[in-house]
């Protein structure tokens, strides 16, 4: 095991990682090798719970028996196939799975691609595209939110409004402007707006921003915003899309139907990677004759053995009724983080359905105190990132009351700890 971690740093570049920390003679990466459920094991054999449902994908635990048979039955047909030119059973029973979890919305069709990043880039193309071809040049502009996270490629990095994670770059190839919040769009004049083509939100918390909650009410009074000037409303679904919320799309809380809504992340339960961009018929019109096509996809674009992965997440939905067991579980999950907030080492808690976010109280003159803490945790059998210095609690939909319970204690005891 010592020679494969010495491998690992010698060969291996981690997403969003200091290298240098990371390949230090005193830290030992984990390999983790196996799970069951919530729970995740490394290479000494120790579990840990999954607290950030493996970068907030996972749904339904590990391992789980109804999707993996879906995976192994596709596996025994075909992995994959080109979706340029051809189609398959798996990708066509999904959407209609997926629009059916819609029934109220005009949104009537799906555009697979391959992760979060390109779920948002297709949407906005779309967007772009659609006014450009029907009648309305001007429209060339995508708004979106301080703070906001939509992805790392240029295309999504350009919407984002964290510095951190906006690298070297500024905005690439279409006009896009940032905007604090609704106020500053409904102050806005008939010069201002006609040149927007669309806003992009995730919808009620703003995660890689440290989970901030937007006010109740804000999502429906955008919705209604957008519609009285034609501007297409992006939803970004990534994080909060299939329960995380409380409710199978975090849209549903506000009864507001978007334009586009982008799903990733959870869409194969934390599987494979896959992506949706669904939309309306009427965006799809302006796409109809060959000059107007949409000349946009991914060599993976609707992978057969992604779609039965999020076919397998959907079943289990319905199987387990996943969503029934929700609000005990959310009202569980906010009784124990109060027992956080009274901390003096704790600032604020926020929490969204199942996520939660704990920005903490750190000592004067320590840095990465939230990966500090994060660390501690593990000892105390609990795996999450801290964003800055507030630590991500994101447990899987399936995570039992019990196991919730133990997730907030392994915070309260490193929080001691280090206290
Ligand atoms: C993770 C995330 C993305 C990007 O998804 P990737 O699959 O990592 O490209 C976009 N938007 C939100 C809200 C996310 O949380």
């Amino acid at each position: 095991m010592t020679d494969l971690v010495e491998l690992e740093k010698q060969l291996l570049w981690h997403p969003f990682t200091p290298m240098q920390a990371w390949c230090a003679q005193d830290h030992e990466p984990l390999l983790l090798t196996s799970a069951q459920g919530c729970k995740l094991v490394d290479q000494h054999g120790r579990s840990y719970l999954d607290g950030n449902s493996s970068i907030w994908t996972n749904i339904h635990g590990h391992n789980h028996p109804t999707i993996n048979a879906s995976i192994k039955n596709q596996l025994g047909k075909v992995a994959h196939t080109s979706f340029l030119g051809f189609s398959h059973e798996p990708a066509i029973q999904l959407a209609e799975k997926l629009i059916g979890l819609l029934p109220n919305s005009p949104l009537k069709r799906v555009f697979y691609s391959d992760n979060g990043s390109t779920a948002i880039e297709c949407a906005v193309r779309m967007a772009l595209q659609y006014w450009k071809q029907n009648g309305h040049p001007k429209r060339d502009t995508i708004v979106s939110f301080d703070r906001a996270y939509h992805g790392d490629t240029l295309g999504a990095a350009s919407l984002g409004g964290i510095p951190l994670f906006k690298g070297s770059g500024n905005d690439f190839g279409y006009p896009t402007q940032r905007v604090s919040n609704l106020d500053v769009l409904q102050s806005m004049d008939t010069q201002q707006t006609e040149h927007l083509a669309a806003v992009i939100i995730e919808p009620l918390i703003q995660g890689s921003a440290g989970m901030q909650l937007w006010p109740r009410g804000m999502l429906s009074a955008l919705s209604s915003w957008c519609q009285k000037r034609n501007i297409f409303l992006i939803l970004d679904e990534v994080m909060t899309g299939f329960g995380r919320t409380g409710t199978m799309f975090a849209c549903q809380q506000e009864e507001v139907s978007p334009d586009f809504l982008c799903l990733a992340k959870g869409f194969t339960g934390g599987y494979l990677p896959m992506a949706a961009t669904l939309t309306t018929t009427r965006v799809f019109d302006g796409f109809q004759d060959t000059d107007k096509t949409f000349y946009y996809g991914h060599s993976y674009t609707g992978s057969q053995l992604g779609c039965a992965a999020a076919l397998g997440n959907l079943q289990v939905f319905e199987e387990e009724r996943t969503l029934d067991s929700l609000p005990s579980k959310i009202e569980h999950l906010r009784n124990e983080l109060d027992r956080l907030s009274k901390k003096a080492s704790v600032r604020e808690v926020r929490q969204c359905g199942l996520i939660a976010g704990i920005e903490l109280s750190p000592p004067s003159m320590i840095e990465a105190w939230g990966a500090k803490i994060c660390l501690q945790a593990r000892k105390h059998g609990l795996l999450t990132r801290p964003i800055g210095n507030t630590v991500v609690l994101m447990p899987p939909l399936a995570t039992s009351l019990k196991e919730i319970s133990e997730m907030v204690e392994a915070i309260a005891l490193s929080l001691d700890d280090l206290a």
